[in-house]
């Protein structure tokens, strides 16, 4: 049955009075494990990339301009001001391989299905060659996970500096050659420090609209869920200026709020996640124009600013039970697991992507399920034809006389049935053979396809070949619920239940 498409008028109406309306598909929110708004008290927020969503192409070229600037004067190369980079050859989830200039893309069995030198990418045998016997994910020393939006233009970067290593050496002549596993270090801070010193910040305070897309849903949505009874909080590494700048930009001049703080019962700036989960830093409190006043603490108000603090003495604070806040974040890792195991609160995360990936799905959805239904058939195929390569070697093993005997006839009957036997089982083999070789090249061929739509570089961001991507397990494991943007929210109910599809294993049928 078709879903009655609302006209506008009618659905602002319905979303003011906080019932529920259908979402645009890019804007559902998808449900990992059961999670109850109903008995959710209090709803806390990260700022970076969760309620303000960046402009990546404008935030990447500016962190990458900045880098530049910073690698330039440690020695490296003029020529990097010039380089060409690709922002789409980054995306969340891959992994650096420090060690050999590569970068890599894993399935959730730490598989490495894609690989690419600087940006050459690696032929299967190249990649196999050196990952096959490499189980990855918990050498730090050699790897890093590209797990937030932040750390993208990192990625395009250090791909461009190795390219430059492997092909113009003499370039590097003002400074020692630095190894692959130096360059990403150099990269690393370079880009630390433009976040650090300001580089990057005053250029998005001053032009917040450049960078920073203003989500007219989010102040209703916000209110929505206050006017419902929830109590919210800002939790953000950020500190005070920057955070302030922002928060004005994205919440400012709505009538009914005086400014930004007042949607947020308590605030925290500065909060250094994830150690804030598992550390006892006391907090520092400020006044609105972000200036210390009094001494650091172990216990904080509400309606108060704090920078610092622990996790701790805010949920004392809450006082609430751990499952009943829900926090919001775009952090697998410093947002979502910590705060997960540490403290017992539910999660969402912010997957901005997932927009793009949604799109990209709908679009293609006839040829992913030609691909989908190609997979079955080619494994249906595939144990086929180890039976009868089995058959083969069997009947290989039999001598005529065994059949002769058996079959009650002279051994150059026998020899005659076997043979005929063998050309059968040979030919069907052979026939098999064919059928999985066409059927692995449109499968090749459809996969490249719909590839080419998610990212050229590396396909879908949530998959890897036919299985889920390292990043997908993760938002799958770890996040109650995931969505491309806070204001999605403001398409259910404040006391929405929001039911875990049934998991399954392959033979629940
Ligand atoms: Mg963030």
């Amino acid at each position: 049955m078709a879903d009655v498409d609302l006209p506008s008028p009618i659905r602002g109406i319905l979303l003011d009075a906080g019932l529920e309306t259908e979402a645009p598909p890019e804007r559902r929110i998808f449900t990992n494990r059961d999670l109850n708004l109903e008995r959710i008290g209090l709803i806390g927020f990260d700022m970076d990339y969760t309620l303000a969503i960046y402009r990546q192409d404008a935030l990447e070229r500016v962190s990458i301009e900045a880098t530049v600037d910073k690698l330039i004067g440690r020695g490296y190369p003029e020529a990097l001001r010039t380089a060409e980079h690709d922002p789409r050859f980054a995306i969340r989830g891959l992994t650096v391989d420090k060690q050999l200039g590569n970068v890599i893309k894993m399935d959730r069995h730490g598989y490495v299905g894609r690989a690419y030198h600087g940006r050459r990418v690696l032929a299967s045998e190249e990649r196999r060659a050196v990952y096959r016997e490499q189980r990855l994910g918990h050498e730090h020393e050699r790897f890093a996970p590209v797990d937030t939006l932040f750390a993208l233009p990192e990625v395009t970067l250090y791909a461009v500096v190795v390219d430059m290593l492997d092909e113009h050496p003499e370039l590097f002549s003002a400074r020692d050659k630095p190894s692959y596993a130096e360059v990403y270090q150099d990269v690393r801070e370079c880009i630390d420090a433009s976040h650090q010193d300001g580089s990057i910040k005053d250029l998005i305070k001053a032009n917040p609209e450049r960078y920073i897309e203003r989500d007219p849903d989010l102040p209703k949505t916000l209110h929505k869920f206050r006017s419902a009874g929830k109590r919210l909080f800002l939790l953000t590494n950020s500190y005070f200026p920057y955070s302030d700048a922002v928060m004005s930009y994205l919440l400012g001049g709505e009538p009914s709020y005086p400014d930004w703080t007042a949607y947020f019962d308590w605030i925290v700036v500065g909060s250094k996640k994830p150690g804030f989960f598992t550390r006892s830093e006391p907090f520092q409190e400020l006044d609105r124009s972000g200036k210390r006043i009094g001494a650091p603490r172990q216990d904080v108000q509400r309606g108060k600013l704090y920078e610092g603090g622990n996790h701790s003495a805010l949920q004392a604070s809450f006082d609430a039970y751990g499952d009943e806040v829900l926090y919001i974040g775009d952090h697998i890792y410093g947002d979502i697991v910590r705060s997960k195991k540490s403290s017992g609160w539910r999660t969402a995360l912010v997957v901005q992507e997932l927009h793009q990936e949604i799109a990209v799905r709908r679009a293609r959805g006839m040829t992913l399920r030609e691909i989908s239904s190609l997979h079955r058939l080619r494994s249906e195929i595939a144990e086929k034809i180890s039976v009868q390569r089995h058959l083969m070697r069997a009947l290989g093993r039999i001598e005529p006389g065994d059949v002769a005997a058996s079959g009650d006839m002279d051994v150059a009957e026998a020899t005659e049935m076997l043979d005929a036997t063998k050309v059968r089982i040979k030919g069907r083999f052979d026939r098999l053979r064919r059928y999985e070789q066409e059927t692995t090249d449109t499968l090749e061929r459809r996969s490249q396809e719909v590839d080419e739509a998610f990212n050229p570089y590396w396909g879908s961001s949530f998959a890897e070949r036919h299985d889920t991507s390292r990043f997908g397990s993760q938002v799958e494991a770890f996040a109650c619920i995931y969505t491309s943007r806070v204001s999605n929210l403001q398409f259910i109910s404040p006391s929405r239940y929001f039911m875990s599809p049934h998991g399954s294993l392959p033979h629940w049928l």
